[in-house]
């Protein structure tokens, strides 16, 4: 115990809060990461991706995508412009971005909702501006900037 005991107490509040921490140290670790990751997603399933630029969300749902084998990892780039790219044709793989999304009207013209309802994997950077909107999601994930590539990711299941 003793010098553990920080770490102890942040496990355990993290079990009760179903959160769990990672740091990867290269995008290669990240994508690897949100492959595993998306073996064990629910169908439907909403994940929003939180974190500032270069945080690496983009990098994580190229794992996503890819693990869950509807693209290949280069084949998934940034929504940016587009705002949403489809992927998949049985299994559904959306993958937003509302970076450029400004107030509930242009939000609801995205249509994630219905993508939602279709069945399919919605993956949504920025999400944090979905949450203002009562939408609810299933994982909740933040990604942190370190030290140089680390990246700490933290997964958050909020169930449904
Ligand atoms: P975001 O979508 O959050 O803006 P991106 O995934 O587009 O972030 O960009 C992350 C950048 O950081 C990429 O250039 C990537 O190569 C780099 N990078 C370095 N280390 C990591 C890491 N551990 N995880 C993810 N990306 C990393
Ligand atoms: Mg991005």
């Amino acid at each position: 115990m003793g010098a553990n005991n920080q770490a102890i107490e942040e496990s355990a509040s993290a079990v009760l809060k179903n959160r769990l921490e990672f740091i990867t140290h290269s995008p290669e670790q990240t994508i690897e990461l949100g492959a595993r990751l998306a073996r064990q997603l629910p169908q439907p399933c909403l994940l929003v991706l939180e974190g500032e630029l270069g945080s690496g969300k983009t990098t994580l749902a190229k794992g996503i995508v890819s693990g869950l084998g509807v693209a290949r990892q280069e084949e998934v780039t940034s929504p940016s412009f587009t705002l949403v790219h489809e992927y998949g044709r049985d299994r559904k793989v959306y993958h937003a971005d509302l970076y450029r999304i400004e107030g509930a009207r242009e939000l609801a013209t995205l249509g994630l909702e219905d993508l939602l309802e279709q069945d399919a994997t919605v993956i949504v950077e920025w999400g944090e501006k979905l949450l203002d909107q009562e939408a609810e999601a299933q994982v909740r994930i933040r990604m942190e900037l370190l030290e140089g590539d680390d990246r700490r990711v933290t997964i958050e299941g909020l169930g449904k």
